[in-house]
């Protein structure tokens, strides 16, 4: 962040170097203005439209105007170079979207482009350069005219390398890609600047069109060149994203991952991400707002209903450069001072599965953004959410049991023999397994049907499953059979704990709905169950003992001493 107290000295920096470099170069190398106003005009209606083309790398405009600008220096000399490069910054600053957070670029820039002009200028004067329309072609001139060029080159490089060190304290080394790009386009440029010069003194102002055109066409291509370039380093770090996203077997793991590159990638300052469910409804399955992890909000959206549900409907992105854009759309909650607001399906085998929403409190943030990149990635990203959904489906169904959602009694096989392991391995002090079995079940299945005995096995489930939450792991073990596995727990407490339960089960009923004489009505059952207690390491060093002895307890501690009560296990 550039602090205001920076930004103020960068403006007074401006105002003070400008007008005091203006004032100078005008006095001290006066420029020949009268009878070449049109000439000027033209040259400078030349450079505002070759300088609206720009490629803004790192906030710093790159453009192609030395061609131009080193004709307007032999020509006009150095006051004329610094107002017509100038102005033509304006017209890329223009481009470049300025805000009021960002405005300070404006004096930064300038003072950068008017210090390369003015002080390349000085060398090339106080060596003896001279301007005007009657440049002898020695070897001295080209001395002189490389030599400008060199320092020109160097000190933008070295504008741009301070500016990134001191303004956005970005550590970059000196010599990078884009000093490469600059002394290769300052090569091609360099005799275009001369031919023009020299042309201009022949056919004067049609010289511009004769070098211009062609040049400014081949700088067009360069530039496509440029772009394409950038865009095969986005492509193959989208392909890697796309690998690395399909590796990711759960879908938090999937979504966190995602976010993740999406900030690394593009500026952004929210990332909501709504899956798709039944009659084509939107819920949010992710909200991260200036890079922080937020609760989602539960309220599903309708198709057709704000920005997300248009996009669900129409299966387009939708791109918003203003606030005032997007708020006529919106419907419920944006983050505060939200500008632009991007909103993509994400599709799979043509199918909306879900929508992602940027948004930046920049306008026309997403303007330049690379949508095809952008596409890519969400492609691949609901590729990725869909087999997480179904790896964590089809991982459900195997562990877990339909009817009550318990675990079921293989998953708790496996899981009580890890915990064994982790007893033998002194990780664990000790288990006790409780075992419960309902009281006399079938006749509940007689009286009141097999839908109604169901609905008692799912309630059952979900009040034993309440109250062991996570201190211990239930698990429906057969039809009306449940276990319960505890560790690091001391034996009184364990039974306590299973007298509690014995207790929490008789004394409330269980509602059914489902009851076969009379549909309407809701009958309350009562039901009583018994419980077996079986401890490891005490009573039984590997699983299948344990889930023996267990049930052991439970059928002569508990059901043959009358139900409805808890039994140990005695050897
Ligand atoms: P007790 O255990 O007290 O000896 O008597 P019980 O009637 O519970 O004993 P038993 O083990 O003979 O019968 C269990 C009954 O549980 C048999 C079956 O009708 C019922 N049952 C088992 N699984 C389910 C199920 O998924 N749904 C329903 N509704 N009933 C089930
Ligand atoms: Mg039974
Ligand atoms: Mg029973």
């Amino acid at each position: 962040m550039v602090q205001p107290r920076e930004k103020k000295i960068i403006w007074t920096v401006w105002i003070l170097l400008l007008s005091l470099g203006l004032w100078f170069s005008h006095n001290m190398y006066p420029p020949q203005i009268s009878g070449n106003e049109w000439e000027i005009l033209s040259f400078l209606l030349f450079m505002t439209v070759v300088a609206s083309m720009p490629m803004i790398i790192n906030g710093i405009p790159v453009f192609f105007l030395q061609w131009a600008t080193l004709s307007v220096f032999l020509i006009f000399g150095l006051f004329i170079e610094i107002i017509l490069v100038q102005i033509a910054l304006l017209a890329v600053l223009y481009q470049a979207k300025l805000d009021k957070k960002t405005l300070f670029r404006l004096p930064m820039n300038s003072t950068m482009f008017f210090l390369v002009s003015f002080l390349s200028g000085i060398i090339y004067y106080s060596l003896g350069g001279k301007h005007g329309y009657d440049l002898a072609f020695d070897l001295k001139s080209f001395i002189l005219i490389s030599l400008y060029l060199v320092s020109y080159l160097l000190l933008n490089t070295l504008g741009i390398y301070l500016i990134d060190r001191f303004i956005y304290k970005r550590k970059q080394r000196f010599i990078t890609k884009d000093l490469v790009w600059e002394i290769f386009t300052t090569i091609i440029t360099y005799p275009v600047g001369i031919a023009l010069y020299i042309m201009y003194q022949y056919v004067g102002l049609a010289a511009l069109i004769l070098i211009g055109v062609p040049f400014i066409t081949l700088s067009l291509i360069l530039k496509l060149y440029h772009s394409s370039q950038t865009a095969n380093d986005y492509l193959r770090k989208t392909a890697e994203i796309g690998h690395q996203l399909s590796q990711n077997l759960y879908v938090n793991e999937t979504v966190d991952f995602f976010i993740g590159k999406l900030y690394e990638l593009f500026k952004v300052d929210f990332i909501f991400i709504h899956q798709v469910i039944s009659n084509n409804q939107l819920e949010m399955i992710s909200r991260v707002e200036q890079q922080e992890k937020l609760p989602v909000f539960s309220d599903r959206m309708q198709e057709n209903e704000g920005i997300s549900g248009k996009v669900l409907a129409s299966k387009k992105i939708s791109v918003f450069h203003s606030a005032q854009d997007w708020q006529k759309v919106n419907k419920g909650y944006m983050p505060e001072g939200i500008q632009s607001v991007l909103c993509m399906p994400l599709i799979k085998n043509n199918k909306v599965i879900g929508v992602l929403l940027l948004g930046s409190k920049q306008k026309k943030a997403f303007a330049n953004i690379k949508l095809m990149v952008l596409d890519l990635l969400c492609t691949q990203f609901a590729i990725a959410l869909e087999n997480a959904k179904y790896f964590e489906q089809t991982k459900e169904h195997s562990e877990r049991c339909a009817l009550t959602k318990l675990y079921n009694y293989r998953y708790f096989e496996k899981i009580l023999s890890d915990r064994f392991i982790e007893l033998n391995e002194k990780k664990l002090d000790n288990l006790a397994l409780i075992m419960l079995d309902i009281d006399h079940f079938k006749s509940v299945n007689d009286q009141y049907g097999h839908q109604a005995g169901n609905e008692i096995l799912k309630a059952f489930a979900t009040r034993i499953q309440n109250l062991i939450g996570d201190h211990g792991v239930v698990a429906r073990y057969g039809g009306e059979e449940f276990v319960i596995l505890l560790t690091n727990i001391a034996k009184t407490e364990a039974f306590d704990l299973a007298e509690f339960i014995r207790k929490m089960i008789a004394s409330r009923s269980f509602d059914i709905q489902q009851n076969i004489d009379d549909r309407q009505k809701i009958k309350n059952v009562n039901i009583t169950a018994s419980l077996g207690i079986a401890y490891a390491p005490e009573d039984a060093d590997e699983s299948l003992a344990l889930i023996r002895h267990a049930d052991r307890a439970l059928y002569v501690g508990a059901k043959r001493a009358g139900r409805n009560r808890v039994g140990s296990y005695v050897k």
